[in-house]
């Protein structure tokens, strides 16, 4: 079973995937992670990331783990732990950017579709349920107001001590959501049968149960075909 999350900036892809994942017993993967892992590799060595043919070779020669553990996938970059690293404010500036090339994506996507052939997994990005897993057996696409989603991610940075202003936060995630749905390549949109969830009036209890409510449907829906198929 392919759970599929796509859905802008801040509007807790991450924080529900993980509590659905948990609960249904599949994998969670973050594909996001896996993007900042480049974007923070592309720091450190100083790359050009607007050259797509070293965007597209440092890829190639970076290994990006996910870990699964309790508080969210831990990340190692070629085997170095990253999981706090990716999280700051310069890959955050940068990831959009290095994510755009279609060189690099081709990777990436490749890779994140080996991850989901050996189990149940609730995958979440931009491009999920309209290019990774275009068949995927559940799409969600989350949404919620702009004002909703920088005050998520005001309480994110807080906690980690970012010293960012609301109105920083502001401009910043307007300009990722702005880059990640006007890029030529696997622009961040809502599949066609994808279903909008709007979280911005719903507790995050309310957003998950409401999503595993749809997992459990589908799940119900596949065994009774399938009963009927065998007659
Ligand atoms: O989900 P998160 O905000 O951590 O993603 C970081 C960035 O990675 C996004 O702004 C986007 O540029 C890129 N991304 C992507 N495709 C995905 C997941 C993330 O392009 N499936």
């Amino acid at each position: 079973m392919i759970v599929a999350i796509d859905g802008p900036v801040g509007v807790g892809k991450s924080t529900v995937a993980r509590a659905v994942a948990e609960q249904m017993g599949f994998l969670h993967i973050d594909t996001g992670a896996m993007y900042r892992a480049l974007a923070l590799r592309c720091l450190e060595e100083d790359l050009d990331p607007d050259d797509p043919q070293a965007m597209g070779e440092m890829a190639a020669f970076t290994q990006v783990r996910l870990e699964p553990s309790p508080r969210g996938p831990k990340v190692h970059l070629n085997s170095h732990d990253v999981t706090e690293a990716i999280r700051s404010p310069e890959v955050t500036a940068l990831v959009s950017k290095v994510s755009a090339h279609p060189g690099l994506r081709e990777i990436v996507v490749h890779r994140q579709r080996l991850m989901a052939e050996h189990g149940s997994v609730v995958m979440e990005g931009r491009d999920i349920g309209t290019v990774v897993f275009p068949r995927a057996d559940v799409k969600i696409y989350l949404d919620a107001s702009l004002d909703a989603r920088v005050r998520r991610r005001a309480g994110d940075y807080e906690a980690r001590g970012t010293p960012w202003s609301f109105e920083e936060i502001r401009q910043s995630v307007l300009a990722r959501d702005d880059y990640d749905k006007n890029r030529e390549v696997s622009p961040l949109r809502v599949a066609d049968d994808a279903l909008v969830v709007d979280t911005t009036e719903l507790s995050f209890e309310e957003v998950v149960a409401r999503i595993v409510k749809i997992i459990r449907d589908k799940i119900r829906e596949k065994r009774s075909a399938e009963k009927k198929r065998k007659g």
